[in-house]
């Protein structure tokens, strides 16, 4: 295990109690002394929410392989390494809407109680005196979540007639799809979505008083290549997803 310089300590120390206290430990209180100096090398390694650059990425990705030697425990699940070895924050958070006084906003309304990873939560606040907040919740999984995809995203729309013009039937047409398939494509997307929404590999997209869209890609395979298809979801309440558009334009 390399020893850690000095100078690797970028964090302030007064950063530390905050940190904690927003990650959760210690039941929300603020940490006494002992509990800030056994968290102080867990501290280092989260402390890239504050400070990115690529020399304390790579810092932290040699910090990574000590991780077994220190108990992360509670703060494990916030921080993992994905297929290319980069790391990827995993905190999710819940929109929570609060509003006070005349204060009406219906976009705030429309994200009440959605679920989103911290990085890639709509603005906040969303306006003056917007008094939204958020609360932390565990990475959600399958069991918590759900994709709905309408069968009639594909019986009535992509392999509708009065739709061939814009040429998606087209495109469905060439992996092998037809009408005939549009149950299981229902519950491939279904599927997919669900698993891609949990790993947090969504993009936002527009928001408005209906509430966030956000673009999952959903992939095919023909003749041994990966076709990605974009979809388009809105974000419900409580882990739930629903299909606006199987393929973007
Ligand atoms: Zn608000």
């Amino acid at each position: 295990m390399r020893k850690i310089e000095r100078s690797e300590i970028f964090i302030r120390r007064k950063k530390n109690a905050q940190f904690v206290r927003e990650l959760g430990g210690f039941g929300g209180q603020h940490p006494n002394k002992f509990e800030q100096k056994i968290c102080h090398k867990k501290l280092q390694f989260y402390s890239i929410r504050y400070k990115i650059n690529s020399e304390i990425l790579r810092f932290n990705m040699e910090f990574i392989e000590t991780k077994k030697e220190i108990n992360m425990s509670i703060f494990d699940e916030l921080i993992k390494l994905d297929e290319t070895g980069n790391i990827r924050f995993t905190r999710w958070i819940e929109w929570r809407h609060r509003s006070i006084g005349l204060i009406h906003c219906s976009t705030c309304v429309a994200l009440d109680k959605c679920w989103f990873l911290d990085m890639k939560k709509p603005k906040h606040p969303q306006h003056n005196n917007c008094h939204c907040y958020m609360v932390q919740i565990p990475t959600p999984n399958c069991d918590n979540t759900k994709a709905e995809c309408p069968l009639d995203k594909f019986t009535g729309y992509i392999f509708a007639d009065k739709y061939l013009w814009n040429g998606k039937r087209k495109l469905y047409e060439t992996l092998g799809f037809t009408i005939e398939d549009a149950t299981y494509l229902k519950k491939e997307y279904e599927h997919q979505a669900q698993a891609e929404y949990c790993k947090g590999n969504y993009q936002l997209g527009k928001l408005d008083p209906r509430g966030q869209r956000i673009n999952i890609d959903i992939k095919f395979m023909r003749n041994n290549r990966q076709i990605a298809f974009t979809s388009g979801w809105m974000v419900r309440a409580k882990g739930l997803i629903t299909n606006n558009t199987p393929l973007g334009d």
